[in-house]
């Protein structure tokens, strides 16, 4: 079987991987999209190491199932699924107060277990989210991404008609204009970039004004992005902080404590509830991710779709099957 693989860093190639074996837990995926993102880029530049090489690629994926493990009750050939890519232990004290993003033994796919992008993937059926045959694949290769936005919106508390700005309209910045735009808040978008900026605009945000917010979204992980955004918080209001950066922050706590800040990290999602709410939301068509996925590529052009990432605003994804 066929997977897109990193060879060495830059540089990805279509191998030979042997066929996956299903445990009694798993579901066996043939993939049929795979989106890229910013993390896969870390290790498809060598910043961010993997166990070895080559290294299947990919996270946010989706297929349909082609078999079972012997004790899967709930699952069953022929449904279409999005993968959930962290698989979180499900017994540690955080996992078990329903604070899976912090489990400390998470199985992060593409990271430190083989990714996606290849023809058939074992997963734990628990993982695997059973998606109605009506959503269209280039709405469900968004699952993964709307889920990190809707998980940021849920932990920020924001509500419809509150006002906001998002930091960066990279792809994350985008699904979180587009959850945003579906729960009733119209952002605003501050994005250097034109052509990331205009997709923003397209989906319904608005320029970034000068009248203060109640909540920032800071996507891009520039660290000199977040001091003139917390600049532009109403007092009371709250900064969710998902792009990364290990620089520190020229950010006083004058600043936090006089204006009564709340400075919320937003990682990932919770199993299981985050990725159920985007399944629903993608199922009802309340969100359209295509709108995102701008830039598709074939399975055999895997390297080529790596390459593009930086340049090609919105999403690129790669149509494995
Ligand atoms: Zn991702
Ligand atoms: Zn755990």
């Amino acid at each position: 079987m066929k997977a897109a693989a990193l060879v060495r860093p830059g540089e990805i190639e279509i191998v030979d991987v042997p066929e996956p074996d299903i445990r009694p837990d798993e579901v066996l995926v043939r993939i049929t999209g795979v989106g890229l993102c910013g993390s896969d880029l870390g290790v498809y530049a060598g910043t961010r190491p993997v166990p070895r090489t080559p290294w299947v690629l990919g996270h946010e994926g989706v297929g349909e199932i082609v078999a079972v493990g012997r004790d899967v009750r709930d699952r069953r050939p022929g449904q279409r699924v999005a993968v959930e890519p962290n698989y979180c232990c499900l017994r540690c004290p955080a996992c078990l107060a329903g604070f899976t993003s912090a489990c400390p033994n998470r199985v992060i796919v593409g990271m430190n277990t083989p990714g996606l992008i290849a023809e058939r993937v074992a997963v734990p059926a628990e993982f695997a989210f059973p998606v109605a045959d009506h959503v269209r694949i280039d709405d469900l290769v968004g699952a993964e991404p709307l889920t990190v936005a809707r998980a940021a919106i849920r932990r920020a508390g924001i509500g419809s008609g509150d006002s906001c700005l998002v930091v960066g309209a990279g792809s994350q910045g985008l699904f979180l204009c587009a959850a945003l735009l579906a729960l009733g808040v119209v952002p605003e978008v501050a994005e250097p970039h034109e052509g990331r900026r205009e997709l923003a605009h397209s989906l319904g945000a608005k320029p970034a004004g000068p009248d203060a917010v109640a909540f920032v979204f800071e996507t891009s992980g520039v660290p000199a992005a977040l001091p003139p955004a917390i600049e532009r918080l109403a007092p009371g209001g709250t900064a969710v902080l998902i792009g990364m950066n290990r620089q520190s922050l020229d950010l006083s706590s004058w600043t936090i404590v006089y204006r009564q800040l709340r400075i919320v990290g937003s990682l990932i999602y919770d199993h299981p509830g985050d990725f159920a709410g985007t399944v629903e939301v993608l199922e009802r068509g309340d969100v359209a991710p295509h709108r995102v996925l701008q830039a598709e590529f074939p399975f055999e052009k895997a390297a080529e779709a790596f390459e593009s990432v930086r340049s090609v605003p919105g999403k690129v994804w790669i149509r494995v099957g």
